[in-house]
């Protein structure tokens, strides 16, 4: 229906940083120089993010994304490990079969995994702090023997938890998680076992950090946040709940446009956006496009902090890269 009445403002107050960190571009470069360099198909084995819009992108052009490594053909296709890392199996596997690996694996995630190593090699128990069945934790726990490490996912869990020597524990975390969950999970393991022994705070890497401090200064001053990531993705799951938390009364979770419920954002007048490190700007437009066809925006941006990390892509695709 067209009308003539002028459209109402609505304020937008944009959350920086958002959206992509420096693991999440690695990742998809991987598979962009793979292509270039081996040619279609590359194999991917789980989605190289948590993003419907970035695998369907990479899919078009000739990737192939696999759960298991039983799905990829004994060819000279290379297979790519996902930026959430994987069990210590999966490349003994692909070395068994002569397969092409190559590991977009985060450098943070890699960096968990080795403190569980050392850990494990000075034969401390370990906790996990984290959640069941994200493949972030199914890859770090598969770093050592069953058994070796202990999920703990809750308050509740670090209160039973019961070591096998109290004296000899020690703490890793998933590099997703929400900063203050996770402060209160590690104070309660430090009570209980004083002597448990860990990284300087936490795992928690720097994006899912500044992403959700941008949430906990803009959440408070707006009527709705809209953070645009995917369900499965972990990060962008917490910022919601960190919005929720830090007094937003309506935070809502989005991939794209069309998923916009308007009847969610009646009365709104000052809206807050962010977006999950593994969710692309494009998809922020898109959405914020679909605000400004219904009102005039007002736009602000709220910056918690500046962030300049960048990770080389992995050595076999670096020693491709072209001269400048
Ligand atoms: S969210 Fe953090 S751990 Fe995950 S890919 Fe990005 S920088 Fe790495």
């Amino acid at each position: 229906m067209v009308t003539d009445l002028p459209k109402p403002t609505l304020k937008v107050v944009l959350c920086s940083p958002r959206g992509f960190c420096a693991g999440v571009v690695r990742a998809i470069e991987s598979v962009e120089r793979a292509l270039a360099i081996y040619g279609a198909p590359v194999y991917v084995r789980h989605e190289i993010v948590h993003n419907r819009y970035v695998v369907d992108s990479l899919r078009a052009k000739g990737a192939i994304f696999v759960e298991e490594l039983s799905e990829v053909p004994d060819n000279k296709s290379p297979v790519i490990f996902s930026a959430h890392g994987v069990a210590r199996a999966i490349p003994e596997e692909a070395a068994q079969r002569n397969l092409l690996t190559l590991d977009a694996t985060c450098p943070l995630v890699t960096k968990v995994h080795r403190e569980a190593e050392i850990h494990y090699r000075r034969q401390r128990e370990i906790v996990l702090i984290g959640h069941a069945g994200h493949p972030e934790v199914v890859g770090t726990m598969g770093q050592l023997p069953l058994g070796s490490i202990t999920l703990v996912e809750s308050i509740q869990h670090a209160e039973k938890f019961i070591p096998r020597d109290e004296n000899n524990l020690a703490y890793v975390t998933q590099t997703t998680l929400s900063v203050d969950d996770t402060a209160e999970i590690v104070e309660v393991l430090k009570r209980r076992f004083p002597n448990i022994v860990g990284p300087h705070k936490e795992d928690i890497c720097y994006a899912t950090t500044n992403r959700q401090e941008a949430v906990k200064r803009v959440a408070p001053v707006v009527d709705a946040m809209i953070v645009v990531g995917a369900p499965n993705s972990s990060n962008s799951q917490r910022l919601r709940e960190v919005a929720q938390r830090a007094g937003c009364p309506r935070a809502v979770l989005m991939q794209r446009a069309a998923d916009i419920n308007w009847s969610d954002f009646d009365g709104v007048k000052r809206l807050g956006i962010t977006a999950g490190a593994s969710a692309p700007e494009v998809l922020v437009e898109e959405i914020m496009g679909a605000f400004a066809a219904r009102f005039v925006l007002d736009i602000e941006t709220v910056s918690a902090i500046e962030e300049g990390v960048f990770f080389p892509l992995p050595r076999p695709l670096r020693e491709h890269e072209p001269a400048e």
